[in-house]
């Protein structure tokens, strides 16, 4: 089995979670695999090598799993984007609509410097809503959208549609 075999067959899908109609796409049993885990590094780190990224923004929580992992590897910074009051020090705060009301994210202010090619790492695209928000907040910060990473991408919600209008560079190992 190649790599992306192997992720879908690891990957837990719950129906109903965290409401009724949503199939949940569970990726702890992948954090249990330990050689898998690594590996998935490892191919995000050889697609994003040659992209000449300066940072990593990893989206809470299962942004910061491979998105930190990730960041080690290429030898950047990692930075944390957090859901609204998480973060101790000054922050950028984004605010956007989900399906029912909003939700709010936010980075530190001196977490993204001037001028910086940033990566936005999650675990899951599906609507874009979220990674969107990021994108906000690294434009706010003064740096530039290198491009989006995900394990998986729900294709038929079209989220990458909307993520090119920051960055052309869309990337999923996975895509459902
Ligand atoms: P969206 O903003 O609609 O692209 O949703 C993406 C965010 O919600 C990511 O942080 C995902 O972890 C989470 N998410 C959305 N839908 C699912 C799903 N079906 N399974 C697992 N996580 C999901």
């Amino acid at each position: 089995m190649n790599l992306k075999e192997r992720i879908t067959q690891s990957i837990r899908t719950v129906p109903d979670f965290p409401k009724p109609g949503i199939m949940f796409k569970d990726i702890t049993p992948l954090l249990k695999d330990v050689k898998l885990s690594k590996e998935i590094t490892e191919a995000l780190a050889e697609y994003w090598s040659p992209h000449k990224l300066d940072a990593i923004v990893g989206i809470e929580s299962r942004g910061f799993i491979w998105g930190n992992s990730l960041a080690q590897l290429l030898s950047i910074p990692f930075v944390p984007i957090r859901k609204i009051g998480k973060l101790p020090a000054e922050t950028l705060n984004f605010k956007y609509d989900l399906e029912y009301g909003s939700a709010e994210v936010e980075i530190h202010k001196d977490g993204i410097e001037r001028g910086k090619r940033v990566l936005v790492h999650d675990d899951l695209l599906a609507t874009g809503g979220t990674a969107i928000a990021a994108a906000e907040l690294i434009n706010m910060s003064g740096g530039e959208v290198a491009g989006f990473s995900f394990l998986v991408e729900l294709g038929f919600l079209n989220g990458s549609k909307e993520l090119t209008r920051y960055a052309s560079n869309i990337h999923s190992l996975v895509t459902y």
